[in-house]
Formats: structure tokens, sequence, C-alpha cells
């Protein structure tokens, strides 16, 4: 299986920050495990103000060590809250540092989003580190201690697991700030079809001018012509966590979030069961996925919320004219006719969590409402963000009876 995104070796133009920002990780990670013992969190560990300047020279300093790139500063937030984030999330340190900063270890993705942001993808799948702007930054420190205790509370929560947040600031050049965070799509399921679904329609579908799709094609809620059927406790427990999270989403203001869907096809349902094939995109005829059987006959044990569940995708024949998604969407929640039906794995998770209704957002909003009716805008208000995307997800997921 090809690897998505590029290594970044030498003579890459982001070859210095790459080593810049593993080097910061190792300090910080190695910096953590030996000097304090694991303590309880208190208050103070959420200050916004607790962060912390490293300078790295490149001769190296008594707690730095010397390196091939210009000097520069490196700041870490919060360090002891994500230590208790990581243990919490099961990251081990030395796998995380390992992961991070061995040889060859990054990818860069070429940028998945609209926003600018850079994407870096470890060799071994598990994490995803993002370039982020300050003011993300800002909300997620502001978040922090309720974020903390919703991820404490809700095991099976679907947001972002966040595992660090860093600054670099090279000498004479600008600051750099990143999220270290779990990817979702790290399944030994292999990711057939992606989608990043918001509840909006306006320009919520690819442009299929911009080459073929495959499977690491993003596509968005215009593109998605399946609804999910999930056992009963499956969905009764997506869909009551969904609600949750949309509700901390709310109350931290937040909007711009998606639900962000990998499907597996099943090996040996890659063909329809029901008819002749369908869109020539289904034909899988490879194998060498594992054996499902197992996993589908006996599904509780092996579940965990968010990641592999098993699922029926049922093709809703509704192709993506977005006049017809909408009215075809707008009424019940089962489409009259049934399409085909796929045995899926699916992965699902809540990210982009950190945009806030900003003075640029209400522009965006103001903006866009006079080409599009203003409820199918990405940009509105949380509350009402939050009501349209589980509107929408209880549309697409249904129960399986
Ligand atoms: P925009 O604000 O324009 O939506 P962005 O730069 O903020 O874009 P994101 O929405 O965070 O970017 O992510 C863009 C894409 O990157 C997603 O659609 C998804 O395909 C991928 N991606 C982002 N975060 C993750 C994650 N945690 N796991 C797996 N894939 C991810
Ligand atoms: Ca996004
Ligand atoms: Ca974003």
């Amino acid at each position: 299986v090809k690897k998505p995104g590029q290594t970044i070796s030498k003579g890459h133009k982001n070859y210095e920050l790459m080593l810049n920002l593993q080097l910061g990780i190792r300090y910080s990670v190695g910096k953590l495990a030996s000097a304090t013992q694991m303590r309880e969190l208190r208050q103070g560990d959420f200050d916004p103000r607790e962060k912390f300047w490293t300078r790295f020279p490149p001769e190296g300093s008594k707690i730095t060590p010397p390196h091939q790139s210009v000097e520069f500063r490196w700041k870490d937030y919060c360090p002891m809250v994500f230590r208790h984030l990581r243990k919490l999330f099961a990251v081990d340190p030395a796998d995380y540092m390992l992961a991070i900063c061995g040889d060859d270890a990054l990818r860069e993705l070429s940028s998945p989003g609209k926003s600018g942001s850079l994407f870096y993808l470890t060799q071994d799948d598990r994490f995803i580190i993002k370039t982020v702007k300050k003011s993300e930054v800002k909300v997620l420190v502001r978040m922090l201690p309720n974020y903390y205790q919703h991820v404490c509370q809700y095991k099976g929560s679907l947001v972002t697991k966040f595992y660090g947040v860093h600054c670099i600031k090279p000498i004479g050049g600008q600051k750099v700030r990143f999220i270290v965070m779990g990817n979702l799509f790290c399944s030994k399921y292999r990711i057939h079809r992606r989608f990043d679904l918001k509840g909006s329609s306006h320009g919520r579908m690819i442009d299929r001018a911009e080459g073929d799709i495959d499977e690491t094609t993003t596509l968005k809620d215009l593109d998605l012509n399946f609804v999910f059927r999930l056992q009963h406790y499956c969905f009764e427990e997506l869909l009551d966590q969904i609600d949750r999270d949309c509700e901390f989403l709310e109350a931290e203001g937040i909007m711009d979030y998606s639900l962000l869907v990998g499907l597996h096809f099943c090996s040996d349902t890659l063909t329809p069961k029901t008819g002749k094939k369908s869109a020539s995109e289904f034909q899988y005829e490879e194998s060498g996925f594992e054996d499902m059987g197992q996993v589908l006959d006996d599904r509780r044990p092996l579940i965990r919320l968010g990641v592999n569940m098993p699922a029926r995708a049922e093709q809703t024949r509704l192709r993506s004219g977005s006049d017809m998604y909408l009215s075809s969407w707008g009424g019940s929640t089962t489409p009259s006719k049934r399409g085909e039906t796929y045995d899926v794995i699916l992965n699902v998770g809540i990210i982009d969590i950190l945009q806030d209704y900003d003075i640029s957002k209400k522009l965006e909003h103001a903006y866009k409402s006079l080409q599009a009716d203003p409820t199918s805008i990405s940009a509105v208000d949380p509350k009402l963000y939050s009501k349209r995307f589980r509107d929408f997800i209880k549309r697409i997921f249904v129960e399986d009876r």
C-alpha cells in the first residue's frame, strides 16, 4: 500500500522546521519523563501563562543538544496537562518520542484543508501534526480545563485527541505553532473512502476536475451517497456520544468542525450483494484484508466507539446533484428506495475543533449569505452549527433492525 504524503528529507523546504520540531519534542518529552515524577494535575497547570520558552543554540547548551539548523526558541504550552492527556489516551512516552523523532519519521501531506495549515503524519500513522493559527492555540488553551474534564468523563468521546501544543521561533523567522493529535485513520483496516462532513451544503462537494477520486481523497457532504446502518447498541452509543461532544463544543463557542468518517469495505462484500455492480469506484477486487467474519459475528467485545465499528453502508442512490440531495434528505430518515448494501468498518471522529465564532467567521457568514441560503453555509453561530450538525448525523446513521 502506498503511503500518503511525502517524506521530508534534506533539501525539502520544511526540513529545518521538522528538525526543530523533533528536537523540541524530544527535549520536552524527555524532560518530563526524567525530572518530574508524575503528579496530580493542579489548577495552575492549566494556566495560559503556563508555557516555557527554551533556547536551542546550534552549538548546544546545558539542557539542549547541538544541532545543524539556525538557533530557534521552543515553547511548550501546559506541558503537564498534555502529559496527563497522553497517559489518558494510552500513549507511551517512548513510543511517542520515537514515532515523531525517529529518522525519516514524518511525511508531509499535501495540504488537505483550505486554511493553509501544514500536516505531517508519523511513519507509524499514529500521530498527525498540524500547524495552526495563534487564535486556535488560544482557543485550545482556553478550553483545556473543560476539554480535559470532558475526555476524562467520556472515554468514548469522538473529539480530536490532543497530545501537545508547541511553538517554534527561529531567529529572524516567523513563529510556527502546531498541535500533535491522534490520526483518526490509524486502523488495522485499510480505509477505502474518507468523508469530511459538516452538515452544511454550500460548497460541500469536491471538485471532480481535480482528478480521480481515490482512497486519499477527502470527500464532502454532497458526495456522500450512503446511509450507515448500525447495530442497536452501537447506534445509540454513537448518537449519544455525538450529542455530548456537540454540547461541549457548543458551550465552548466552537463551530466549523467536521465528522470525519473512514470507510473500510469488508473483503467479501466488495462487490454488491444485490444485482449488478454499481459505480466502478466500488470494484475492489483485491483481497488480503483480514478476516472480517470474526469481527462481524462477534461484535460487542471488539468494538470501541469511534474506531472499527462494523456497519452496513447502504447506497442511497442519491447522486450529488445538490438540489435533489437536499430535498431527499430533508424529510424522512430512510431513503424510500433501498440501494446496494456493503459491510463496512467505520472510523469516525470529530476534527477541526479549534475555530470559534470570531469576527472573521461572522464576516464570512455575512458575505456568503449574500450568495447562498444562510443556513446552508458552513459559517454559522455555534448553537446553530451544532444543531445542524446533529440533525445531519441523525440522517446518515440509522439503526439496523
Ligand atoms: P479547513 O479549516 O479549511 O477545514 P484545516 O486546515 O483546518 O481546513 P482540517 O479540517 O483540520 O484542516 O483537516 C483537513 C483534512 O485533514 C481533513 O478533512 C482530514 O482528511 C484530514 N485530517 C485532519 N485531522 C485529522 C485527524 N485527526 N485524523 C485523520 N485525518 C485528519
Ligand atoms: Ca475543517
Ligand atoms: Ca480549520
